[in-house]
């Protein structure tokens, strides 16, 4: 399944040339056009889904599988210190390309970015962390 107009599917067809570090019946896996990072690389579902709402359970586990995979090889071919697995749903989570994908970036010390996912945390009263937790709790 793909959509017209996705850019990911366009690489996924071929259409659009990519850095195709390995790829199989189920996924693609590129090179990211502008690197956070030596290495910076996209798991793409070949079926086009938006985000993490919409991928079925079971190419997601696949996916957790394959980045796994490619954490250890990368580990290896890169001489990394750490990576980070990030994946955006929606705008405001940073997404701009609306077909899932999961980031592999990986982490060098002294690297120019090193500052990459720092944020500042946000204050909430101990009343607040208690409604939030009891909102969130699955019982
Ligand atoms: P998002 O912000 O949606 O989580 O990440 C989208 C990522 O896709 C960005 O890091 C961006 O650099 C990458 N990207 C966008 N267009 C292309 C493209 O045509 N080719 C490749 N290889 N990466 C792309
Ligand atoms: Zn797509």
């Amino acid at each position: 399944m793909r959509e017209e107009n996705c850019i990911f599917c366009k690489i996924i067809a071929g259409e659009i040339p990519s850095r195709t570090i390995y790829e199989d019946d189920d996924f693609k896996v590129i090179l990211d056009v502008n690197p956070a990072a030596k290495g910076h690389a996209l798991i793409l579902p070949k079926n086009h889904c938006k985000n993490l709402y919409e991928i079925d359970e079971q190419t997601l586990a696949k996916a957790a599988a394959l980045a796994k995979k490619l954490a250890s090889h990368m580990k290896e071919q890169l001489q990394c210190d750490g990576l980070n697995v990030l994946q955006n749903n929606g705008e405001v989570a940073g997404q701009t390309v609306f077909h899932f994908h999961m980031h592999l970036i990986p982490r060098y010390v002294g690297m120019k970015n090193n500052d990459l996912l720092n944020w500042t945390h946000e204050e909430f009263t101990d009343e607040e962390q208690d409604a939030i937790c009891e909102k969130l709790q699955i019982k």
